[in-house]
């Protein structure tokens, strides 16, 4: 048996190629021979190293684990915006999103989109970078342990994507945070409940009030009995303005879903 220490650099930097354009399939074969590396740096996985034990069978190294928690200040319940430290109970909003209507309830996030945290959020999108979606997914787990839990969510439903977008987006970050999430709380996944009818125009190019004008009735959910009743953790990687999601709340409510609650890696502030 070859230990990994002594694997010729050659045949390691191969495997790599090799796992990162095979993903989660062939991870666990490659897992056998080389070890886990950093999905966001690359360097030697050392979390099992780290201070914090919960950290240790996500994908990530201490220091990436470091620059994605950096910001550590408090985060709206309601929107997920950053709140000063002496912010009182957010559960009804805060100061930004008391004002705004919104579809579903809360918001639970890993992080704000600056820095390296953007990157990797931007870097999900690519293809063969599954490994480093479902680390983000299992840090926002072990992040948000309690509140996720605490939705008691029956389904995961991941904002979907015109199939168009496949073309253009090959990775599906969403589902792969959303299939995490599943697999750690539990819960079933429900990729295809919900579909993009539409193809809409980027978020961002748009005015804020055209934003929702955009997304209308842009989701179909399927199976509407399915759902009827239920408690809804919807998925996304980045929430910019929260129009998606609120459209994506509107139509599962309109299903007849309880509560929606959305997670996501990261928030626009
Ligand atoms: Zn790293
Ligand atoms: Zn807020």
């Amino acid at each position: 048996m070859i230990e990994s220490g002594q694997m010729p650099t050659r045949l390691a930097s191969e495997l790599r190629a090799v796992r990162s354009l095979a993903g989660r399939f062939v991870d666990p074969l490659i897992d056998l021979v080389l070890p886990p590396v950093c999905a966001f740096c690359g360097d030697q996985h050392v979390a099992a190293d780290s201070a914090d034990t919960s950290h240790a069978s996500i994908r990530l190294c201490d220091g990436c684990i470091e620059a994605f928690l950096r910001d550590d200040r408090d985060a709206c319940r309601r929107c997920g915006q950053p709140v000063g430290p002496y912010s009182s109970d957010t559960t009804k909003g805060c100061v930004i999103c008391r004002p705004k209507r919104q579809r579903y309830k809360e918001v639970i996030r890993l992080g704000t989109y600056d820095d390296e945290l953007r990157d990797a959020v931007i870097r999900c999108k690519n293809r063969g970078v599954e490994p480093l979606a479902g680390a983000l997914g299992d840090l926002l787990f072990y992040e948000q342990a309690e509140r996720l839990q605490a939705i008691h969510a029956d389904v995961i439903v991941p904002v979907p994507q015109h199939w168009l977008h496949w073309f253009t987006r090959p990775h599906h970050s969403a589902l792969t945070i959303a299939s995490q999430l599943s697999k750690q709380l539990r819960v079933p996944l429900r990729d295809r409940l919900v579909s993009k009818v539409r193809r809409t125009p980027d978020q961002s190019s748009l005015h804020r009030s055209e934003r929702l004008k955009n997304l209308d009735r842009a989701f179909r959910v399927r199976a509407a009995k399915r759902i009827a009743g239920k408690r809804v953790l919807v998925v996304d990687d980045i929430l910019t303005t929260g129009s998606t999601a609120s459209e994506m709340a509107r139509a599962l409510r309109t299903a007849g879903a309880k509560y929606v609650a959305v997670a996501v890696i990261a928030v626009v502030r």
